[in-house]
């Protein structure tokens, strides 16, 4: 007998039929000698500026580009600040360093695991230029909060979307709410491509003309440079790659929800488990199904010994990690975002996953609580 495993992720055909559809796509492209740019990157561009509601998307090379390039258009620059969630992917504050400027760390909510305006607000200065509300794990932020401040203290709004497409916000997109917006491709997202691409997202004709130019090299037409752009262009066979998984986005959302659904059922009202919170006005796509426990590692060492793989996002919070020690904070200073850190807990959960596999994790978890009081 062979023992059960289940992986943390796993690429599987859902919805049928998928990987066929995307094999084929893979083959257009390398017999259409077209592999830059082009018309099936243009063409992903209108499906995906359709699917948001929004004006315009620009495929880039990936998701930290994506966050670089929104904070460039928008002007964001050396002596800004800009206030980042302090439990976010590490990507976001990257990128404002990249961009030369400032990030200011804010607590998330301790439910949704979201920064909210309140937090925001508080790390306000003189000096801040921007705001990046991350929907983690998959749920829209609460943004008529974060547009209003965004507004009042003339702000801009950049939304990093890259756990959360196809989530909405009092049933608007995510990526259609700040000045401009980035999101990620990478393979695991709830949209991936089959390698690195993102996409910067707006409604502002300026900051999508300057987005357009500066993710290739600063020219908008070929050898003749109005800026010192970069290269970050949306590979063309990802970008065949994502057309086809656009198109079923919604069914792949709707399965994690589905799923996260049997998880949320199952699992309550156990011991001191703490199961992922929706806020009331928002969507949540559950890339990631976040739970909580004081004994999150050893948990997570049993579900190991059954076979079952989980992962933590994210075991260090931004101020805590090496090389933001320069942002000069220590242990206490972030106590939300410290305690998310401690206690969170991934659950697998990914289209294509069997009933059979969920119930063992279900079922792993409830044999923890009751065998280990
Ligand atoms: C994945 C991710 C990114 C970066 O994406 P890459 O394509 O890997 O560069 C940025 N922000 C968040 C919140 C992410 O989850």
């Amino acid at each position: 007998m062979t023992q059960f495993a289940l992986p943390y992720f796993a690429f599987r055909d859902f919805p049928e039929g998928i990987n066929q559809q995307v094999e084929q796509a893979l083959v257009q492209v390398a017999r259409g000698n077209q592999f830059i740019l082009g018309e099936e990157v243009e063409a992903f561009e209108q499906e995906l500026a359709a699917a948001l509601q929004t004006g315009t998307a620009l495929g880039v090379g990936n998701g930290y580009d994506a966050l670089v390039i929104a904070l460039k258009a928008a002007g964001v620059g050396a002596g800004d600040e800009v206030i980042v969630p302090a439990n976010t992917f590490i990507a976001t504050v990257n990128a404002v360093v990249q961009a030369g400027a400032i990030p200011v760390l804010a607590e998330p909510d301790l439910h949704t695991c979201n920064l909210t305006a309140k937090a925001a607000s508080a790390a306000l200065t003189a000096k801040t230029k921007a705001l990046i509300p991350v929907h983690l794990y998959g749920q829209a932020c609460e943004m008529d909060e974060l547009m209003e401040l965004a507004q009042q203290y003339n702000l801009t709004l950049i939304e990093d979307f890259a756990q959360a497409q196809g989530a909405s916000y009092r049933g608007k997109p995510v990526g259609s709410f700040g000045h401009i917006n980035a999101t990620s491709f990478y393979p695991t997202k709830n949209l991936g491509a089959l390698g690195d691409a993102g996409a910067v997202v707006t409604a502002d004709a300026d900051l999508a003309a300057f987005a357009r130019m500066y993710r290739n090299y600063g020219q908008e037409q070929k050898y003749h440079n109005s800026i010192i752009g970069i290269n970050s262009r949306l590979d063309t066979l990802q970008a065949a790659v994502l057309r086809v998984k656009l198109r079923h986005l919604p069914q792949l959302n709707q399965e994690r929800q589905r799923l996260a659904q049997v998880y949320l059922k199952a699992l309550q009202g156990i011991a001191d488990l703490i199961l992922p919170v929706t806020a009331p006005d928002s969507t949540h796509v559950y890339h990631i199904f976040n739970i909580r426990t004081r004994r999150r590692d050893e948990l997570k060492a049993w579900l190991s010994e059954q076979g079952i793989q989980t992962a933590v996002h994210y075991p260090v919070p931004v101020h805590l990690q090496e090389a933001y020690t320069f942002l000069g904070h220590q242990r206490g200073s972030f106590p939300i975002a410290e305690e998310l850190a401690a206690t969170s807990l991934s659950l697998p959960l990914f289209p294509g996953m069997t009933e059979t596999e969920q119930q063992a994790v279900i079922t792993s978890i409830q044999t923890f609580f009751r065998t280990h009081g």
